[in-house]
């Protein structure tokens, strides 16, 4: 079989133009963010030979979920702005071992790099996303600059903050209608981070690290990246909002976005919304 210029992969010129979009955002500063991206086998033998393997690693966790499971994920350090530059040196294609204990470097890391420092958050929340949705494909973390100033202002209350963010555009409800989840603030790149994180995960596809950044997940680069800008524009009409002296003269109601769930057949995690008809805010 002709293997072709893994260049010309759409998984790899998708990778570059993301990491390029969240650069020019301003979310990924330096080496800030990194994200993952699950690859069909079939689709990366097109590009790549499967059996040679650069070198092969220790994971600090287990993931057995993810047995064989093949991943193009950025390196660490890597920065945003320079990916598609040189994806070979800034990027990897690592299969995880039948074991779920170690992964192989298929392809990349040309300088001889690592996975993202965050390689446990991204792995474990791999594996729950695909344990409640099996077309899910992306997991995306980025120092987005609104969520992170909100996270500075806004009781960091889970519920508090999913309806804040849902009242600053009609649609963010029919976007992220299971809210997001918040952590405390917590040590980057620790197997701490990616349990919790994971936990988190098994009911949202937005966990925002205080003072950090936001990780979303998603079907697709597409679905990931739009999801985060959706949380990232609320927060930042938020901000816009508190800035302006006297701040909130107005919401979107509770029963205003009850009538929007109902219009678009979505429903709301439970507990954020008042109850139908009930005075509102
Ligand atoms: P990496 O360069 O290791 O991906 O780390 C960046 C980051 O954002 C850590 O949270
Ligand atoms: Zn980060």
């Amino acid at each position: 079989m002709k293997i072709h210029d893994i260049y010309a992969a759409p998984f790899i010129q998708e990778m570059c133009e993301v990491t390029k979009n969240l650069w020019r955002n301003g979310w990924d500063e330096r080496n800030g963010g990194n994200i993952s991206y699950l690859l069909d086998e079939e689709e990366v033998r097109l590009y790549l030979d499967l059996e040679p393997v650069v070198k092969e690693k220790e994971l600090d966790f287990e993931v057995k979920e993810l047995a064989n499971k093949i991943f193009l994920v950025s390196a660490s350090g890597s920065y945003f702005k320079n990916i598609c530059q040189n994806p070979a040196k800034n990027l990897a294609i690592v299969r995880v071992t039948e074991d779920g204990k170690r992964y192989k470097v298929l392809w990349g890391l040309e300088d001889g790099g690592m996975p993202t420092s965050e390689f446990a958050s991204h792995l474990k929340c791999h594996g729950v996303r695909l344990a409640q949705d099996p077309n899910h494909r992306v997991i995306l973390h980025c120092h987005s600059i609104a969520i992170s100033a909100m996270t500075f202002v806004h009781e960091l209350d889970e519920k508090k903050f999913t309806r804040s963010l849902w009242e600053m555009i009609t649609e963010c409800l029919i976007v992220f209608p299971d809210g997001v989840a918040l952590l405390p603030w917590m040590v980057a790149g620790t197997v701490e981070l990616g349990l919790a994180s994971a936990q988190k995960m098994k009911n949202t596809r937005v966990v925002i690290w205080p003072h950090h950044g936001i990780m979303g997940a998603g079907q697709s680069m597409d679905d990931a990246f739009g999801l985060v800008e959706t949380v990232e524009k609320a927060a930042d009409i938020y901000m816009r909002v508190i800035s302006v002296p006297g701040g909130f003269k107005q919401k979107i109601t509770s029963d205003q976005l009850w009538d929007l769930a109902e219009r678009f057949d979505v429903t709301p995690k439970a507990g954020i919304l008042d109850n139908r008809n009930k005075a509102t805010r």
